[in-house]
């Protein structure tokens, strides 16, 4: 396996940049998930480490060697696509072997190599198979197969879960965390599903409009969002955003909505909204970390209920503050109704908070 390497990377089509100046480093043995929205730039990126698409400009290091002008098949990376690209005619077994005959390797290493890839994905009993006699989980398990038996420095996946119904999304989910734990692969994949790319990475590369937003771990990506963009984007339901405006609450810094309601702030957060030029604050909550009271309580801010979503576990309540709408989750014993008038308790430690002009975390 082998690192990778993403320095200063632009890719414009006509005056257009997919692409723009996105830097990262793939650890060798690493699992990087590109995340983003439809549009970020995120298969172009992959597209480009794979030679698919022609450079504008930068650098892209893949082990020891700047591969820029190197042929996609020189590459020494396999690709595994949304669409699996399976032969239909061919059974499994040539499926898998066919790349392999392609480089002209002797027949009983081709025989010894399929035997593996299908004994590491657990498909020795489909290997006669075609693949119309396969389930969608089955031929992406092939698609990976295939990638495998190529011994790849970089494995490169573009959505490969996407045309699996929900169920079996979840279960090739682990499948495919299992399969880089057992090989250690350098794998870069593409994903729109934040649930994925948070479950099975390492790290994830946040990407919006061409540019890298934020690229750590999941854990760390969650916790500390650099931005309004990645903190929306990342965990489910969305972050809550409330733009409100800088006030004052007995000489101490606050926050008020536009309801007329005020928040007292810790010293950290009083001192983070200091720091910043801007008059206008975005604070940021997720729905486990705001607590709902169905009675007026001292510094309970008052909001009003828009929608109930009982889910089973958990219920759902949307709450209309200061224009916004807040996320909250509540025990299903909790029982509140559209329209009624609650009081939300935030965390002062768990709360985030955003330059309304810049949109950049304060700090
Ligand atoms: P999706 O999840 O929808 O595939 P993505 O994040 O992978 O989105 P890209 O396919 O990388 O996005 O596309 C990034 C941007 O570049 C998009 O606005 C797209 O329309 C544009 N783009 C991609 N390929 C071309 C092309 N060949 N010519 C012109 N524009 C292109």
């Amino acid at each position: 396996m082998a690192h990778v390497v993403l320095t200063d990377l632009v890719k414009t089509y006509g005056t257009f940049k997919a692409v723009n100046n996105v830097s990262l480093r793939v650890e060798d043995g690493e699992f990087v998930a590109l995340v983003g929205p439809s549009g970020c730039g995120k298969t172009t990126t992959l597209n480009l480490v794979a030679g698919l698409v022609p450079l504008t400009s930068g650098d892209i290091t893949i082990g020891d060697r700047i591969v820029n002008d190197i042929d996609p098949k020189d590459r020494d990376i396999a690709m595994v696509f949304q669409n699996y690209a399976l032969y239909p005619q061919k059974s499994v077994y040539k499926n898998l072997a066919f790349p392999l005959q392609m480089r002209k390797l002797p027949r009983d290493e081709i025989d010894l190599k399929v035997k593996e890839a299908a004994r590491v994905l657990d498909m020795t009993h489909l290997l006669e198979r075609k693949p119309r006699e396969l389930s969608g989980g089955q031929q992406q398990r092939v698609a990976l197969g295939r990638a495998l038996v190529r011994d790849p420095a970089v494995f490169l996946m573009d959505e490969p879960l996407s045309n699996l119904d929900a169920k079996l999304r979840v279960q090739m989910r682990s499948e495919i965390k299992r399969f880089h734990q057992d090989l250690k692969a350098t794998i870069i994949y593409v994903t729109h599903d934040q649930l994925e790319a948070v479950t099975m990475a390492d790290k994830m590369a946040v990407m919006n409009g061409g540019f890298l937003q934020q690229y750590d771990s999941p854990a760390t990506v969650f916790a500390n969002p650099v931005n309004m963009f990645v903190a929306s984007f990342i965990g489910s339901p969305a972050m809550s955003l409330v733009p409100l405006e800088v006030s004052t609450n007995n000489g101490d810094t606050a926050l008020s909505g536009t309801e007329g309601w005020s928040m007292a702030l810790s010293p950290l957060n009083a001192r983070k909204v200091q720091n910043s030029t801007s008059k206008k604050v975005v604070l940021g909550a997720r729905h486990s970390t705001i607590k709902l009271h169905k009675h007026v309580i001292a510094g309970g801010i008052p909001a009003k209920v828009y929608t109930v979503e009982p889910t089973g576990d958990v219920t759902f309540v949307q709450a209309l503050l200061s224009g916004a709408t807040v996320n909250i989750s509540v025990p299903p014993t909790v029982s509140v109704a559209p329209d009624e008038t609650v009081w939300l308790e935030f965390d002062q430690q768990r709360i985030h908070l955003f330059d309304g002009e810049t949109e950049m975390a304060l700090s």
